[in-house]
């Protein structure tokens, strides 16, 4: 639709970045547009008005978007960190990347038992962080009920990755 169309507008692919083969789809440009970000900020925050305790966004273009949309969504905001930035106790969760492995952390005390839990982030691409964003919300004690990506790099079947984990209609772009 028409939102589809204002968001994919504002996204640029930059080629060869952050290595050569690469093209890397940067959102600055939607982000400094006051009219796509809050349409995307809206967009977001109506899907999930009332359904949700608290929004996760991921460490850092998930934060940019989790943040308004919790407070829209009069929800909770959760950071889930790379390792080494939370000061008290974590659950940590290490996933594969290319080259190397990434570990993501969120507090053990951030969440109620039994909150209802969306997460945010920019772009989906093999889904593993997403996926080991799911596994550290489960292991605070928290239920995922939405997944909420900007894009999806379709080719990469992230999609694919994390049906096994994630009920069908979770997951949601677009
Ligand atoms: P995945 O774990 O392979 O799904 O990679 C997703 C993570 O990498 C997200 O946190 C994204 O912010 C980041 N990422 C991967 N590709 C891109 C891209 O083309 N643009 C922006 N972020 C990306």
């Amino acid at each position: 639709g028409e939102l589809r169309k204002l968001l994919e507008s504002r996204i640029r692919d930059v080629p060869d970045w952050p290595k050569p083969g690469v093209v890397f789809k940067d959102i600055s440009p939607l982000l400094a547009d006051p009219v796509a970000f809050a349409a995307l900020v809206d967009a977001l925050a109506e899907r999930c008005a009332g359904r949700v305790d608290k929004v996760v966004g991921i460490e850092a273009r998930g934060f940019i978007l989790a943040a308004p949309v919790a407070l829209r969504a009069r929800a909770g905001f959760v950071p889930v960190r790379k390792a080494g930035k939370l000061p008290c106790a974590t659950h940590a969760q290490s996933y594969e990347l290319e080259y190397g492995s990434a570990t993501l952390e969120v507090h053990q005390d951030a969440f109620g038992a039994g909150d209802r839990v969306l997460v945010i982030d920019d772009v989906l691409a093999t889904g593993g962080t997403v996926e080991a964003t799911i596994d550290l919300i489960r292991r605070a004690g928290a239920e995922v009920v939405g997944v909420e990506v900007l894009l999806e790099l379709g080719f990469l079947d992230g999609r694919a990755r994390l049906a096994p984990v994630l009920p069908d209609g979770v997951l949601e772009s677009f």
